[in-house]
């Protein structure tokens, strides 16, 4: 049994033109609309800062029909398939089973991953359910992908081209035979379906093999620069005139805009990719300065606790609007317990007076969705933790609730520190979840260009 630790060695491969890299989600959940297909992003992006695309991407419910179908259909263009989900231990976790039978493959009881599966339920006292064990079944030939986040292994199987054959192993039914067609010789890679699983495994596992199997004609070397508070069509009519030079010479530039922040993709192939991409970034940086917020992957909230932590500053929060999301972001940052003591959601004017000390005659002068009320909540939750920064959001999320003065979407965020407290005016005319999001993004920023500009 091979492992993923160690990986084969290369095998010549016939020159390929474009090498094309399928992805398969499968899982009738997606079909439902119960879940959000989050592995075809991740996934597709992941590959696109590597400098593979990915030429196919499709989703299928969890039938033998589709599934088989699917894959015999991939094999018959891919260079590499990457499948994802079902390899869990329930009835409806049939995607290992049915590749293995498509592909004429035994499944064989791993003693390893059968050990490792028995380890994570002792360590959490809980008896192995006999259906696990099939999480152990490996089809023969295949490389097991360890999983330390969870009890399915990935796993890696190559397959040799095949011109036309039956399906299944011997001793089965006929009928039950799929029709059979060409395969070329390609790589199969299927991750189990959970996000904390199959992220860890793709870049520890797949990376190396990708890297190894289908190395890259020439060098690839790309940036992201993720900016806030400027416009799509602003960042190109500034950053683009300058970097005409490098375009040239083989910079390619992208962009990508969400509310209030626009990711620039900066890339390049060759041998001078790297200092092309480096110029670039250096341009770009001169030009956007603070607008710049992250790099690549890194999220506002991670920037703002890494900002904290290196000028060892504390923050609170008192969230009316936003119901918890901006601590919510905050706690997802590993180490942000250096950096947050604590928060308030206060929903109610009495919670607001209560914990936060907002007066009565301010909430009944202005209003709970005012500035003067956004100030003293932030004040109020700066005095109460001792805090050097509190950020406090007060606003309407709508549906119900607007007027014409205060609009659905209104909302006030304040900033307390030393220097004072400052209060910004926005206006988020989005559904719920949207306006939630958007309004901690705001707040975050907002404390982030204090933090980088003073
Ligand atoms: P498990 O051992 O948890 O059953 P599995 O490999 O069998 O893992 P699935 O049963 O297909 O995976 O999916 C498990 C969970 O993983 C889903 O309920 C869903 O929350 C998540 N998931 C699966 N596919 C995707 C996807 N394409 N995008 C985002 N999340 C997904």
């Amino acid at each position: 049994m091979k492992r993923g630790a160690d990986l084969p060695a290369a095998r010549a491969r016939p020159k390929l033109g474009r090498l094309n890299i399928e992805l398969l989600n499968t899982g009738s959940e997606l079909m439902l609309g119960r879940v959000l297909n989050t592995h075809q992003q991740w996934l597709c992006r992941r590959l696109a800062d590597l400098g593979y695309v990915v030429t196919r991407q499709v989703a299928v419910p969890d039938t033998a029909h589709d599934i088989q179908s699917a894959v015999r259909e991939a094999l018959s263009r891919a260079d590499l398939i990457i499948a994802t989900g079902g390899l869990g231990p329930t009835s409806d976790d049939v995607t290992r089973d049915l590749i293995a039978q498509l592909l004429g493959k035994k499944l064989r009881l791993d003693d390893a991953v059968l050990n490792h599966i028995k380890r994570r339920f002792a360590a959490r006292s809980l008896p192995m359910p006999k259906n696990n064990e099939v999480q152990a079944l490996v089809p023969e030939g295949a490389m097991v992908l360890a999983n330390p986040n969870g009890t399915a292994p990935g796993l890696a199987i190559e397959i040799e081209s095949q011109t036309g054959r039956a399906g299944l192993p011997p001793g089965q039914d006929a009928q039950q035979r799929v029709p059979t067609s060409p395969f070329r010789a390609a790589w199969l890679v299927m991750l189990p379906g959970p996000p904390r699983e199959l992220r860890p495994m793709f870049d520890n596992f797949v990376v190396p093999l990708l890297r190894r199997e289908f190395p890259l004609a020439a060098p690839f070397v790309c940036r992201t620069l993720r900016t806030s508070g400027i416009a799509e069509s602003l960042v190109q009519e500034k950053i683009e005139a300058p970097l005409n030079t490098l375009a040239v010479a083989g910079l390619e530039i992208g962009y990508c805009a969400r509310t209030g922040q626009v990711d620039v993709r900066l890339s390049a192939r060759g041998g001078n990719g790297g200092k092309i991409v480096r110029a670039a970034e250096a341009i770009v940086q001169k030009i956007l300065g603070a607008q710049i917020y992250g790099f690549d992957n890194e999220e506002m909230e991670t920037v703002v606790v890494r900002l904290l932590t290196g000028r060892k500053k504390t923050l609170a929060m008192a969230e009316s609007c936003t119901g918890g999301c901006i601590a919510h972001r905050v706690t997802n940052v590993p180490g942000a317990s250096a950096v947050f003591p604590g928060g308030w959601v206060v929903y109610s004017n009495e919670s607001k007076q209560k914990f936060l000390g907002v007066r009565a005659e301010t909430l009944a002068a202005h209003g709970a969705v005012s500035e003067a009320v956004a100030r003293e909540m932030a004040e109020g939750a700066r005095l109460q933790l001792g805090a050097d920064f509190a950020i406090a959001v007060t606003g309407i999320a709508g549906p119900g609730g607007g007027t014409k003065e205060k609009p659905v979407g209104t909302v006030f965020i304040g900033l307390a520190g030393e220097f004072g407290t400052v209060i910004e005016h926005k206006f988020n005319p989005y559904e719920r979840e949207t306006f939630k999001e958007v309004t901690a993004w705001q707040a975050l920023e907002m404390l982030r260009v204090r933090l980088v500009c003073s």
